[in-house]
Order: structure tokens, then sequence, then C-alpha cells
């Protein structure tokens, strides 16, 4: 891969983006600093950075409980991500008839 301003042979150097694991692949002129970013690897980091945005989203279902109660449970994944424990307190808010907050209590 030739450097299109000064024609010298470009390096193949991986770059490091911040937060992700994968590596961009780009090519650097030793000459005149001219950088190119190889598209199939930045992809792949665009990518990877917008699936950690994204927030966890799952769908559970409501179980019965007693005494006309309902509840849910919570998942590995939720668990080991937020570090739940029985016992721990959770505040219960409701915004709206479509939406349920939990929030951990820290203590
Ligand atoms: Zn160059």
């Amino acid at each position: 891969m030739k450097c299109p301003d000064c024609n010298n042979q470009m390096k193949e150097v991986e770059v490091k983006i911040e937060g992700a694991d994968q590596k961009v692949k780009s090519y650097q002129c030793p000459s005149c600093d001219h950088v190119d970013f190889e598209p199939e690897t930045s992809k792949k980091v665009i990518a990877e950075l917008k699936a950690k945005e994204s927030p966890l989203k799952i769908k559970q279902k409501i179980v019965k409980l007693s005494q006309g109660r309902v509840g849910i449970y919570f998942n590995r994944h939720v668990v080991e991500s937020l570090n739940l424990k029985p016992g721990h307190q959770i505040a219960v808010s409701v915004p709206d008839k479509k939406h349920i907050v939990l929030s951990i209590d820290e203590k």
C-alpha cells in the first residue's frame, strides 16, 4: 500500500480505540504522517462500541407469587452486571403506566 500523498510505502499499524476490545487496522506513512483507516476493521470497532453503549434490554415474564402478588426474576446477566445480592434494597417508582423504574439503593 502506497501513500497517496508522497508515494512512500505505508506501514500497517493496529490502532487501539478507547473502549473497544478490537483494534482498527490503519496504514500510516512514515514520511508524511498520512493515515488511512482500513474500512472493515473500522466498521467492526464502531459496531462494538455501539453494542456496548446500548443499555441491557431483556424480556422477562411476570411470575405469580402468593396472596395476589406478582414478581419478576433477574437473570444471571443482570445480577452479575449490577452485582445484586439477596437482601439489597431496591426503590421502585412508577413514572407512568408503561414503566417501572428500579433504582438500587447504594448504602
Ligand atoms: Zn506520505
